[in-house]
């Protein structure tokens, strides 16, 4: 079976599925829905391999949050490193980046481990997957001095000129339930300027679930609801988005979308 869309970013590996994680994966695996889960600590991350590594469609990203770079250890780095080269459904480094809206790890700690983990998949070209909060700047110049040119912003909420930068250094833009948020008028207008062979669909489950199930745990089946309205904004068929963020995905991840 050939997978239909790809939620480019759930975290199925949460405590939040726990009472129901299998029957969640096979609801979402039976409507040809393909997943990649992210990891945010060292232990999430452990958690996404060990996910994947059983589950056909899925695929893990390892990585350190920047809510967690705080609690980086020494060797932490060694084991990112031998997770992306040892486990063939480990498809790159994330989530990893910076949040300047909590600071929950000190700005310059989250920068320090930021530039780390990028060079890290630089070094063992694999793309990263970055979440950025009120630090477009510092978080476009670290990846332009890193000079890495396989990523995506994930769960875009940032300006138009920020999708710009990116897309001019090759990156992905991927876009989630926030998208479909009555007052994300500005959002949809990048949608709108980001062309559709540069764009992912995510869900960011358990988080940001679209509407009409806003507040509600989220789940990766929604990223067709993420597609649907890609598709209004662009005027094309939902098909279309499915199909060109299925090839995009596998063009940046370098993922077999075939199961079973
Ligand atoms: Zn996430």
């Amino acid at each position: 079976m050939k997978l239909r869309v790809i939620d480019s970013h759930g975290h199925l590996q949460d405590e939040d599925f726990q009472p129901d994680r299998e029957q969640v994966y096979d609801r979402t695996i039976k409507e040809g829905v393909g997943l990649i889960v992210p990891g945010y600590t060292m232990e999430s991350s452990a958690k996404a391999v060990a996910f994947a590594e059983s589950h056909p469609g899925t695929w893990a990203l390892v990585g350190i949050h920047p809510h967690d770079s705080k609690d980086k250890k020494p060797g932490d780095l060694e084991q990112l490193r031998a997770w992306v080269t040892e486990q063939p459904k480990v498809v790159g480094i994330g989530e990893i980046g910076l949040d300047y809206h909590y600071n929950n790890s000190p700005p310059e700690v989250q920068r320090t481990v930021f530039r780390e983990q990028l060079e890290l998949a630089e070094e063992l070209q694999v793309p990263a997957a970055v979440h950025t909060r009120e630090a477009e700047e510092d978080t476009w110049a670290i990846i332009r001095e890193v000079g890495i040119t396989r990523g995506v912003i994930h769960c875009f909420t940032g300006s138009a000129d920020f999708a710009q930068q990116m897309l001019e250094l090759g990156w992905y833009i991927s876009f989630s339930g926030a998208i479909t948020f009555k007052s994300a008028h500005a959002l949809r207008q990048v949608v709108e300027a980001v062309p559709l062979d540069r764009i992912l669909v995510e869900t960011d489950s358990p988080y940001l679930s679209p509407v009409p199930w806003r507040g509600q745990r989220n789940e990766p089946l929604r990223v067709i609801r993420v597609a649907e309205v890609v598709a209004a904004q662009k005027n094309c068929l939902t098909q279309q988005v499915f199909e060109q963020t299925v090839s995009n995905t596998i063009r940046l991840f370098s993922v077999t979308p075939e199961i079973g």
